[in-house]
């Protein structure tokens, strides 16, 4: 891949994921610990070097320092002046979108796999499901996951009294470490905005009068949900659980809704998370549900860390939303391409959240 190229020459692939990993690591900084102070975190500068290596070599202009680099990360790849090869971005992708990292941010950030956000997602679901097995309560991590998708913001009012629901007491310390306060540039006149489509919260764009849903996969932006009053105390869920559990647990909600109106058994999160959905009660076929925007980057994920499915399963999908589906051209036969291992025939086999529906209502059918 690098063929002709000089060996000191950065990768162009390793520099993007750096780029995007010091990019969460600095807003992370700059939404939690107030005003910013230097040094930059060490990707952030680790990206610039490898910039400014790739820019001098193509003859180009490079970014003056960091400042300038992440005005760079908020225009679309297509449009600078640094060439890549080999990366998985699209050209009408950008890193940055009103100063907040984009959902290609959080996917490239987290292919690193030394992401800071991944790490606290994994250590908290890891400590629910301890927690949970040890009280022999599956039950209870099935409404952790389900407050988190149908709840990212939530006022502390209501927050406390889903901790009182016996399901959710035995793990309060991890639902409360799941929430962090809704950020400064949330409120306005004392009020915080929600989303009607997603139920996260809405924040201001750089002119402090157009409010808009930051949730890239919300099902309907433009809806607003109620307001809420700043000084009751809103929550919000963490970013990277925002990214990680919310937008595909939107599909796995709905797709277990819809399995079960059809008359099939069907369960979420079984066994503590044996997998998203297992489906049919006997040879029950088993779901890992998947939203990621990039169709190569959910390859290179796939390849990192292949679905296991549990012992006894008939069949396994990867099940892809019908949000990633719609925005991204052939998006299926692009993961199937650049993950051979998941076409029909191999014991996982990817397919749309459409296509899964019917292959269900088949099987029913054919049972019937
Ligand atoms: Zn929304």
């Amino acid at each position: 891949m690098t063929d002709g190229l000089p060996p000191w020459l950065p990768e162009g692939r390793i520099f993007i994921a750096q780029l995007a990993s010091g990019i969460i690591d600095y807003h992370q900084q700059v939404s939690t610990a107030g005003p910013f102070r230097l040094p930059y975190p060490a990707n952030l500068q680790a990206a610039l070097d490898k910039l400014t290596l790739l820019a001098w070599h193509q003859d180009v202009p490079a970014p003056s320092g960091v400042v300038e680099l992440l005005q760079w990360a908020e225009v679309p790849f297509g449009d600078w002046k640094v060439s890549f090869v080999d990366v998985d971005v699209d050209p009408d992708e950008a890193l940055l979108s009103y100063g907040r990292p984009t959902a290609t941010c959080e996917e490239l950030g987290s292919l690193r796999g030394d992401v800071e956000g991944e790490v606290r997602e994994n250590a908290l679901i890891a400590s629910v499901m301890d927690k949970t097995r040890a009280a022999n309560m599956p039950e209870s991590y099935v409404a952790f996951r389900r407050l988190l998708i149908e709840q990212p913001s939530i006022t502390a009012l209501d927050l406390d009294e889903q901790l009182a629901r016996p399901t959710l007491a035995v793990v309060a310390a991890q639902v409360r470490e799941a929430y962090v306060e809704a950020p400064l540039e949330a409120i306005t006149d004392g009020v915080v905005r929600t989303c009607g489509g997603c139920h996260g919260l809405r924040l201001p764009l750089d002119d402090a009068r157009t409010w808009t849903c930051v949730d890239a996969g919300c099902p309907d932006p433009h809806t607003p949900g109620p307001d809420f009053a700043a000084a009751e105390g809103v929550w919000w869920l963490r970013r990277e659980l925002r990214t990680f559990v919310v937008a595909p647990g939107r599909a796995e909600l709905r797709i277990a809704t819809a399995i079960g109106t059809m008359g099939v058994e069907v369960r979420l999160w079984p066994d503590f998370d044996a997998c998203d959905l297992s489906v049919f009660e006997s040879l029950p076929w088993a779901v890992d549900v998947k939203a990621w925007r990039s169709p190569v980057r959910l390859a290179q994920r796939l390849r990192q860390r292949p679905f296991r499915p549990p012992a006894g399963a008939d069949r396994a999908y990867i099940v892809i939303a019908k949000e990633q589906v719609k925005a991204q051209p052939r998006y299926i036969e692009r993961l199937r391409a650049a993950c051979p291992e998941l076409r029909p025939g191999q014991p996982v086999v990817a397919v749309s959240e459409q296509d899964f529906l019917q292959a269900v209502s088949r099987r029913k059918e054919g049972q019937a």
